[in-house]
């Protein structure tokens, strides 16, 4: 068995911190490893604004598909108007979990027609807080979307027919086997972590894989899919156990 890394950049907006990004996309793209980028269709969230407007955000969105790195559409708004934590439990608040599917459908629409307008769009989806219900996954599976990057477990799942792509820590974990989704958010990064992350895929450079090859490790027989399920439910629960823990201790 073989270690494997995905690296994910959640809120990439037109006004993130770019000249925190942009050196490091640069070395990402020297070193030939791609990302998985959480575009937000169109951002209302104030707290996503760090830096000045990026006239050419779609330019650089299309130039990034087109390297291969992975488009996935983070929300639309990404504005919370939920108090859900939805299937995985971790954040209380949500763009999407709480709504009717109905309501889901719309607003995962018009975030998705933006993406195809700007040529962008690809069947990927990943929920502003990790917040999602059945209902989303639903009405993505009804818009043709095909996998998210969020679950517990080592290797890929699938719920109402949409892949989960396995995402549980921010930090790279090595076991010795599995995907571990190394999630970043760039805006909140001291230039310390972002070299330290910078100097940990270098080391392991020939270890990442991009979302496309993740997809293709969804174990295919029944005894890996059984210790699949048993390794999601045993993760999900010890995190969820710990997450309480740490709130007590506070
Ligand atoms: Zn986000």
């Amino acid at each position: 068995m073989k270690k494997y890394y995905l690296l994910r950049f959640d809120d990439i907006t037109p006004q993130m911190a770019w000249s925190k990004f942009n050196p490091l996309k640069n070395e990402l793209e020297l070193l030939n490893i791609s990302s998985v980028l959480g575009v937000v269709p169109d951002s209302k969230d104030d707290n996503l604004n760090i830096e000045e407007y990026n006239e050419s955000f779609f330019d650089f969105i299309r130039h990034c598909k087109s390297i291969g790195d992975t488009i996935t559409q983070h929300g639309t708004n990404h504005v919370y108007s939920q108090q859900d934590s939805g299937l995985l439990n971790i954040n209380p608040f949500s763009e999407f979990a709480g709504l009717s599917y109905e309501e889901q459908y719309i607003i995962l629409k018009k975030g998705k027609d933006i993406l195809i307008k700007e040529n962008v769009w690809e069947p990927y989806f990943m929920a502003p807080a990790h917040s999602f219900d059945k209902n989303t996954l639903k009405a993505l599976y009804d818009l043709d979307f095909r996998a998210i990057t969020d679950g517990y477990g080592f290797y890929p799942y699938t719920k109402e027919n949409i892949i989960l792509v396995p995402q549980l820590f921010s930090k790279p974990i090595d076991l010795g086997f599995g995907i571990s989704t190394i999630c970043l958010h760039i805006n909140s990064m001291t230039e310390q972590q972002i070299s330290e992350v910078l100097d940990f895929i270098k080391i392991n450079k020939n270890k990442f894989i991009n979302f496309e090859e993740a997809l293709e490790m969804i174990p295919k027989n029944s005894i890996s899919k059984f210790f699949n399920i048993l390794s999601r439910d045993i993760t999900s629960a010890s995190i969820q156990t710990a997450r309480k823990i740490k709130k007590v201790l506070k």
